[in-house]
């Protein structure tokens, strides 16, 4: 008969914890990863050991002098029992033993998130772009366990439930015989390890969370919704992973004055009547400083001023758009009487003291010359 504790490396009265701590030990010594297909024989007494002494009625049995076995010492176990690739299976996963799938526990390191932070822009800050600083909330890396997540002078541990291989199998009988179900370990997590003394600093994570000042060059063209991603400027990784993103968002403020579409920045002028009719040159303050825009003589309510290039630059590419600055002639109604009778010369004058009702053709009112202007006729 075999000597089943021998096998085992144990005396005839070994507790239980002694039998299954030495089975662990061997099989791990023995296991085809380390020790190559030489362990495979030895590994084989050894599993027939434990099938025998890790049952509590077989190992009954076996004291009392009978191998439940059947004295082979090869034996692939009895057709209701554990048999040896079971028990292979439970230690190791995967499908046949000695060639079979390793699954390897999961890693700790990750890489870090991406982080969304929004900020305000004014009109004029579009119009050229702006450097700008964002404060944001990122995860960094644990200055005193340098992302380890274990506290100084420890080191994670070798899970004792999973044996480090961060999966637990267990055995479901079916219709058509055991079939092995296999979930990450519960009591690390599928990390194969533990942290026995987690880091204080960061509560175990490798990580700490702050506050930073981060400086972001907003390009000229940005608009509400323009993301402006920094590689790399994210949270930091998991156990030395990479660092994520961050994503800055514009959100552009509207201007009292200036009116954006597109490219193009729109503005109204309010021109008055005399100007309107005898011309001008009015400054006018813009993004660019005061710029002179001419008022021909004649000019109607309604008509357009382009100043090319002093619009919105654009995003990612050479140039600007144009100011179209729309003129509205004022009509005043504040007039002194000596502004009255000034009035009233000029319409003598001009015969309009009783003012003909001219109908404006079709196509030739003030409606249709706003929109030509647009056309740019
Ligand atoms: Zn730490
Ligand atoms: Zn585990």
């Amino acid at each position: 008969m075999n000597d089943y504790y021998a096998t085992l490396g144990l005396s005839r009265d070994a507790s239980e914890a002694d039998i299954k701590k030495a089975y662990r030990k061997l099989a791990r010594e023995l296991h085809p990863d380390v020790a190559g297909p030489d362990g495979e024989e030895r590994f084989k007494e050894v599993a027939a050991a434990y099938e025998v002494l890790g049952n509590a009625d077989k190992k009954a049995q076996y004291d009392r002098g009978v191998d439940p076995r059947g004295g082979h010492a090869g034996a692939q176990g009895g057709p209701q029992g554990f048999g040896f690739e079971d028990i292979f299976e439970q230690f190791f996963g995967g499908g046949s033993p000695f060639g079979g799938q390793q699954r390897g526990p999961a890693s700790r390191t990750q890489r870090g998130g991406d982080t969304l932070v929004q900020t305000a822009v004014t009109l004029k800050e579009a119009v050229f772009g702006v450097s700008r600083e964002v404060q944001v909330d990122l995860a960094d890396v644990c200055s005193t366990c340098h992302g380890s997540c274990c506290a100084p002078g420890t080191q994670p541990q070798q899970c004792r439930q999973c044996n480090g291989q961060g999966v637990v199998q267990r055995m479901a009988r079916s219709l058509l015989g055991n079939v092995m179900t296999t979930s990450p370990c519960p009591a690390c997590g599928g990390y194969g390890t533990t942290i026995p003394s987690p880091c204080g600093d960061c509560s175990g994570q490798g990580r700490t969370h702050s506050r930073h000042t981060i400086k972001v060059d907003i390009p000229a063209g940005v608009e509400t919704g323009t993301r402006i991603r920094l590689a790399g400027r994210g949270d930091a990784g998991v156990a030395g992973g990479q660092k994520g993103d961050l994503y800055v968002e514009i959100r552009e403020k509207r201007d009292e004055v200036f009116e954006r579409r597109g490219d193009d920045l729109h503005c109204t002028l309010e021109v008055p009547m005399t100007a309107a009719a005898l011309g001008a040159t009015m400054m006018v303050d813009t993004f660019d400083g005061e710029q002179p825009v001419e008022v021909r003589p004649g000019t109607h309510a309604g008509s357009s001023v382009k100043l090319k290039g002093l619009g919105v630059g654009r995003l990612q590419r050479a140039g600007r758009g144009d100011l179209i600055v729309q003129l509205d002639v004022h009509t005043p109604t504040d007039i002194t009487d000596e502004q009255a009778e000034l009035l009233r010369q000029l319409a003598a004058l001009r015969g309009e003291e009783m003012p003909e009702a001219n109908l404006a053709p079709v196509g030739g009112g003030v409606f249709h010359r706003l929109r030509d202007a647009f056309k740019g006729r």
